[in-house]
C-alpha cells in the first residue's frame, strides 16, 4: 500500500495542470498523478486538434482560455519552452443568420478587449477561392448548406502541440519533486468511515465516510485527497458511488488530408490572414465542418462535431469512420472548398470528447475528499492552465483563484452547488 497528500487520477492534460498547480503551491506535500497508459497525455488530449481560439459566448470560457493561452504565450515566449503555439487565428464564415447570433457575443466580448476582423464574403470568395453563393447548387440545397454572408477572424486565436503543454506540466511537476507512476489503471475509488469503528462492511449509512484512496492493479494508494481527473472516464467512477458530475463522452473524429495538390497548397499557405501565412482555422457555416491547418506538416486536419443522434459512449479506444469522411464531412467541405474534390484523408483518429451536458464549462467540486476536475466539453487544451489554478485554489479551500495575468476568478462558479456559468453556444 502507497500513502500520499495527494493523488491525482489522470496524466491528461487536467491532471498534469492541477497536480503542478497543487505541487507549486505546496512544493513539501506528496503529490502523486498515476495513468493507465505508459506515458503523458495519452488519452483524449492526444486525439485533439490542439486549437485555442478565445471567443466564447460565456464570459467564463472566455476567461479561462484567455487567460491559459496568455500563459503558453508567455511559457513560450519567456521561458522559452517551445509549445509549437502560431497565432494562425480562427476564421467563422457564417451565414446571415450565423452571423446575426455571433454579433452581440462579439459585442461583448469587445468591451473585454477581445479583437475581431469582419470580412465581406466576396474578399474571402478571392482570397481563398471560397464559393460563398451556393444558390441553384441542388446537392447544396439537400445538405440544408447556406450562404457565406460574412466572416470573422479571431485573431487571439491559433493552434499549439497539446504533446508540448502535457510535457511542460510533467516536467515542472516533476522538477519540484512531484511523482508520476504510468501503467497503472485505477479500479475504483475507496470509500471508508471518517471514524472507522473496525466493524466488517463499513462504512454504513449512519458513518460520515470520504473518499481514502483509490485500488489500482498495482494495490492501493490511500490518499488525504483524491483528485479525479480521469476525462471521459470520470463519470465511470463517480457513478459507483453516486456522485453525479453532468460529464458525458462522445465521439470525435479528425481526418489528414495532405495539402498535395497545387490548388490545396494554395490554399493552406494563403498569406494575409496572420503573420505566419497560413489560412486560419476555418469553421464553415452550419453543420460547422471545422479545418485545421498544420502548416508545419503541409496538411490539414479535418473535423466535424456531430451531435444528434450519435450516442453518448464511453470506448477504450474510439475508431474514426470512413463513412463519416465520405458522406459527411467531405460532402459540406467541396461545396464550399472545390479543391477538397476527390481527396482523401491519409490518417484519421478518434477520441472522447468529455462533454458537460448541462452548459459547456468544466466542472471542478470536492466532495468528501475527493474533487472532481474535468468536463471540458471539447476545449480542455485552451483551457488547462486556468482550470489547474482553479482546481489547486479549490484544493486550498480559497474562494477565489489567481488566474495568469492577474484575473480573479470564483472556485464556486464552476461548482456543483453554487455553479454561476451561463450556458456556451459556441460549442464546435
Ligand atoms: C477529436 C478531438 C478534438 C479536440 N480538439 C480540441 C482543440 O482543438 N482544442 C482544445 O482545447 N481541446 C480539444 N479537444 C478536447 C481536449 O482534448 C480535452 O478537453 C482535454 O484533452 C481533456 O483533458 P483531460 O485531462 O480532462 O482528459 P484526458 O486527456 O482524456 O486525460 C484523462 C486521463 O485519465 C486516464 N485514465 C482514465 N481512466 C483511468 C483509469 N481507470 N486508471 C488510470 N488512468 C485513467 C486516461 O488514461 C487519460 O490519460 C478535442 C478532443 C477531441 C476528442
Amino acid at each position: 500500500m502507497r500513502e500520499c497528500d495527494v493523488v491525482v487520477v489522470g496524466a491528461g492534460v487536467l491532471g498534469l495542470s492541477t497536480a503542478y498547480h497543487i505541487k507549486r503551491r505546496h512544493p513539501e506535500l506528496r503529490v502523486l498523478v498515476v495513468d493507465k497508459f505508459s506515458a503523458a497525455g495519452q488519452g483524449s488530449t492526444a486525439k485533439s486538434m490542439s486549437a485555442f481560439r478565445c471567443l466564447f459566448s460565456s464570459r467564463v470560457n472566455y476567461l479561462l482560455s484567455d487567460s491559459s493561452v496568455d500563459f503558453y504565450a508567455y511559457v513560450q515566449n519567456q521561458l522559452g519552452v517551445d509549445l509549437k503555439l502560431a497565432f494562425v487565428g480562427y476564421l467563422w464564415l457564417l451565414s446571415e443568420r450565423e452571423y446575426g447570433e455571433l454579433h452581440p457575443v462579439l459585442d461583448g466580448l469587445a468591451a473585454s478587449n477581445l479583437k475581431y476582423e469582419e470580412f465581406e464574403a466576396e474578399e474571402l470568395a478571392g482570397r481563398l477561392h471560397l464559393n460563398v453563393c451556393l444558390a441553384g447548387d441542388e446537392e447544396a440545397e439537400v445538405l440544408g448548406l447556406n450562404d457565406v454572408y460574412k466572416g470573422v477572424l479571431i485573431p487571439k486565436a491559433g493552434i499549439v502541440d497539446a504533446d508540448c503543454i502535457v510535457k511542460f506540466y510533467e516536467e515542472e511537476f516533476l522538477k519540484l519533486s512531484g511523482e508520476i507512476h504510468y501503467g497503472v489503471r485505477v479500479e475504483s475509488l475507496i470509500v471508508e468511515p471518517c471514524k472507522p469503528l473496525g466493524i466488517p462492511g463499513e462504512p454504513f449509512f449512519w458513518q460520515e465516510s470520504r473518499v481514502s484512496g483509490v485500488k489500482t492493479d498495482a494495490g492501493v494508494i490511500k490518499a488525504k485527497k483524491t483528485v479525479l481527473a480521469a476525462g471521459a472516464w470520470i463519470p465511470q467512477f463517480l457513478d459507483a458511488v453516486g456522485v453525479e458530475c453532468f460529464i458525458k463522452p462522445k465521439k470525435r473524429q479528425v481526418f489528414a488530408i495532405e495539402a498535395k495538390k497545387p490548388e490545396l497548397k494554395q490554399l493552406l499557405y494563403t498569406g494575409g490572414f496572420n503573420p505566419v501565412g497560413c489560412m486560419p482555422f476555418t469553421i464553415l457555416p452550419k453543420p460547422r465542418v471545422l479545418i485545421r491547418p498544420f502548416p508545419t506538416e503541409g496538411v490539414f486536419w479535418l473535423s466535424y462535431a456531430d451531435d444528434f443522434p450519435r450516442a453518448f459512449k464511453l470506448e477504450e479506444d474510439p475508431q474514426p469512420e470512413k463513412s463519416f469522411y465520405e458522406y459527411g464531412i467531405y460532402q459540406v467541405l467541396v461545396k464550399y472548398f472545390p479543391q477538397f474534390r476527390d481527396c482523401h484523408p491519409y490518417s484519421a483518429f478518434a477520441g472522447l470528447y468529455e462533454i458537460n451536458t448541462l452548459d459547456g464549462h468544466p466542472v471542478i467540486f470536492e466532495e468528501n475528499d475527493l474533487m472532481v476536475v474535468g468536463g471540458a466539453s471539447g476545449s480542455g487544451i485552451m483551457k488547462a492552465d486556468a482550470i489547474g489554478r482553479v482546481a489547486a485554489a479549490l484544493y486550498d479551500g480559497e474562494e477565489y483563484a489567481d488566474l495568469y495575468g492577474g484575473r480573479r476568478f470564483k472556485v464556486s462558479d464552476l461548482g456543483i452547488k453554487e455553479r454561476r456559468v451561463e450556458r456556451e453556444k459556441l460549442q464546435i
